[in-house]
């Protein structure tokens, strides 16, 4: 009997025993085509010889030194390589070990800078509808997907939600893209008024979401309005690209790509590209004053921060991605997916939608096309369709509906960036035979 605990306890999982580029390999010798990254994680495939090597040396030289007697080599380099790519205004890192923290630091971070600058009232948080940011009670609480959060009610911070907005969602009759975009930004305002502006800290959402829903970029012109928002009613902008950062969707920070300047950015899967959990929260160079020029401590923590050997191998990872230009490699293998998977699936009576960025794309799974119906969540179809493509040696990731609105069942394919380009041919053949 196995002492491990599993997420699906029921689950007959193979076991892993090896990575080789794209491929996973189990105990049987089967390779799996690792076309989600795990959950858009292993950006740079399996068995990377520059992060290998970088953690060896490092653990080599020095595996462990808390952060509140020591700072170390990598973390400093690794933090000055993150701030001379990231967003305009950003200035600042905080090493953490995985996307749950970087969101906790970040709704953290903002709550102290409103204490910090003398406006205590402003303390809820807004967020999205059928959004996920991270599995701990304040991420949690954060994220709008009502099953989810329903059985840990009452989450511990003051958070409400706003529509999301999506290409692909009903518009009202004759609405433009443009229209529909600004419409839901203006959610946002709307709910900063009727919390009263002195109340509100910040707003949160992924520039491209792919948690939950797989792969779906904000239609044009709706973070422009989002920024326009909260710069006017002092609300901090908090950008979560944990899933959709470090080179995904085609720019090291998703964020650029759609022309949005966050106040905070959090970031965590791709920077350790499955080789280290390590993960980060950026922010401003105004937040970051006014924490050091008020208390001067930062009321947030773990033990693991900063860590040695993780920023070593998060290092590796940027470094591999900037000199070999792997942004401009997803960006020009992005229409390759897209022909691919429209081959594939574009007139399949069960898929209703096709999108994404970059090497981020989302299949919708429907039980009609043309309504758009989606299937009862309790079929869990998005699980059969994982199950089925691991049989044909795929690792598509399962994204069951959000049981929240009309968002059904989706998979999300996130392959490595060092892929060929013929694999897009061979993701969407093996999900098509799954399908
Ligand atoms: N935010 C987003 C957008 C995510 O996709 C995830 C993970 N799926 C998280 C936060 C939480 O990250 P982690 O699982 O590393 O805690």
């Amino acid at each position: 009997m196995s002492h491990v605990f599993p997420r699906h306890c029921h689950a007959q999982l193979p076991t892993a025993v090896g990575g080789d580029g794209c491929y996973l390999i189990d105990s049987t010798g089967k390779r799996y085509f690792d076309a989600s990254g795990g959950a858009a994680v292993s950006c740079l495939g399996h068995s990377n010889e520059r992060v290998r090597q970088a953690i060896k040396d490092q653990v080599d030289r020095l595996a462990f030194a808390h952060t509140g007697f020591f700072t170390s080599d990598p973390a400093e380099e690794l933090a000055d390589l993150l701030i001379a790519n990231a967003p305009e205004g950003i200035e600042r890192v905080y090493f953490v070990s995985g996307g749950s923290e970087a969101v906790e630091a970040a709704i953290k971070l903002a709550r102290q800078y409103y204490l910090e600058v003398g406006q205590p009232e402003r303390r809820h948080l807004i967020a999205r509808r059928q959004s996920y940011h991270g599995n701990t009670l304040g991420a949690l609480a954060a994220g709008g997907n009502a099953w989810r959060r329903a059985q840990f009610d009452p989450l511990l911070i003051g958070v409400s939600h706003i529509a999301p907005c999506y290409e692909y969602a009903e518009r009202a009759e004759g609405e433009s893209l443009a229209g529909y975009g600004r419409r839901a930004a203006d959610e946002l305002e709307a709910e900063i008024l009727r919390l009263g502006p002195e109340t509100v800290m910040a707003f949160i959402a992924e520039p491209v979401v792919g948690a939950t829903l797989g792969a779906v970029p904000a239609v044009e012109g709706y973070f422009a309005r989002i920024r326009e928002i909260c710069d006017k009613y002092g609300v901090l902008l908090i950008l979560d690209e944990v899933m959709c950062g470090m080179g995904r969707t085609g720019h090291l920070f998703a964020c650029t790509g759609e022309g949005v300047r966050p106040d905070i950015v959090t970031i965590a899967k791709g920077l350790g590209a499955g080789y280290q959990p390590v993960g980060a929260m950026l922010c401003s160079g105004a937040i970051y004053d006014a924490i050091a020029s008020g208390s001067g401590f930062f009321q947030h923590g773990h033990t693991y921060i900063g860590h040695p050997v993780a920023t070593a191998a998060g290092l590796a990872v940027v470094r591999e991605m900037l000199e070999r230009d792997l942004p401009a490699r997803v960006r020009a293998l992005e229409p390759v997916m897209e022909r691919e998977l429209r081959k594939a699936f574009g007139q399949h009576p069960n898929v209703g939608d096709i999108r994404g960025r970059g090497l981020f794309w989302g299949v919708e799974l429907v039980a009609d096309r043309d309504g758009k119906e989606p299937y009862d969540p309790a079929k869990g179809v998005a699980g059969k369709l994982k199950k089925a493509a691991m049989a044909q040696g795929l690792i598509c990731y399962p994204m069951p509906g959000t049981r929240d609105g009309r968002n059904g069942d989706h998979v999300l394919l996130a392959p490595p960036f060092v892929m060929a380009e013929e694999d897009a041919g061979l993701i969407a053949q093996r999900l098509a035979a799954a399908l």
